[in-house]
């Protein structure tokens, strides 16, 4: 369902900042296509080198009905949460924060650091059977690897070629990281059942047989049982799929929810400290609610 029964559609990835002026592109939610499987949200930071106080300073901000997935490339963050969980997380490692009914949480660079950032945030929403459940976050500091044709394939959330994520995840999706660092061919299975999207990270490689431009993802849809990657260079892309979510969802700020009355609730008590815990020690001021507006049931989705 959604995403306009596109087969294929190259959406281009916006420009937008996040904590103290940090800027990221991000990907999805995209105009055209607000979810592909369950993941509803794709941001990209990076390449680049920040100088001291000019990393990533997020204060503590409330969730709801999601799963965070941060996939760590270069650099290192800092987490802190509600439940008293502080990780750092580093290069080929993931972060999995489950906000079910309500957390909060902060996102930093460690103090007095500088260097190389590069990382990506996704969001996966919960179905509605698992969206209220209790909050919990996991750091998954190794992933399988599958070394194809001189990629290197992370696979982050799900299954490849009989390699399994050790991620938890609530409903059948799947998440690749596909790397190298010169040239290289390789043939994936994927499972046709998913609906897929890829996002290049670096470089400039050619998924089957379509050149993949920084910056934008490929929609490819669902039917596809295979994906060949062929790279003449040093490139990354960002694979990520699963089974069409099948619910209306709506998203708003950090919050997934499907009524705007829940959306309500969820900022009041964000604003009224209830719900969502203390966050100790963060850097950061906590993140002051939006207004709450122009919200229509169904308006996240076309
Ligand atoms: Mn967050």
């Amino acid at each position: 369902m959604g995403n306009d029964a596109v087969k294929m559609e190259r959406l281009e990835a916006h420009r937008a900042v996040i904590g103290d002026g940090f800027e990221i592109r991000r990907a999805v939610p995209n105009r055209h296509c607000r979810m592909i499987g369950a993941w509803c949200f794709l941001d990209h930071a990076g390449p680049v080198r920040y100088k001291p106080g000019k990393g990533l300073n997020i204060g503590p901000h409330p969730h709801i009905g999601l799963q965070t997935f941060t996939w760590m490339i270069e650099g290192e963050v800092l987490h802190r949460d509600s439940l008293g969980c502080v990780q750092l997380i580093r290069p080929g490692q993931v972060n999995l924060m489950t906000a079910g009914r309500g957390i909060s949480h902060s996102e930093e660079s460690p103090l007095g650091r500088t260097g190389r950032f590069h990382s990506t945030q996704l969001w996966i929403a919960l179905p509605d059977a698992e969206r209220h459940r209790e909050p919990d976050f996991h750091h998954y500091p190794a992933l399988p690897v599958i070394d194809r044709g001189g990629f290197r394939v992370t696979v982050l959330a799900g299954t490849c070629d009989g390699e399994i994520s050790p991620a938890r995840v609530y409903t059948p999706l799947v998440g690749l990281d596909i790397a190298t660092r010169g040239r290289a061919q390789c043939t994936l299975p994927l499972n046709p059942s998913f609906e897929h999207a890829a996002l290049t990270l670096e470089g400039a490689p050619d998924l089957n047989g379509d050149l993949l431009e920084p910056g934008t993802l490929l929609y490819l849809g669902t039917g596809h049982g295979s994906l060949e990657l062929n790279s003449p260079a040093k490139s990354r892309v960002l694979v990520i799929g699963g089974v069409p979510f099948g619910e209306e969802i709506l998203l708003w700020w950090n919050f997934v929810a499907r009524t705007p009355a829940e959306m309500e609730a969820a900022r009041r008590d964000w604003i009224e400290g209830e719900r969502f815990g203390q966050v100790h020690g963060a850097s950061g001021k906590p993140l002051i609610a939006p207004e709450l507006k122009g919200l229509n049931p169904g308006g996240a989705r076309k």
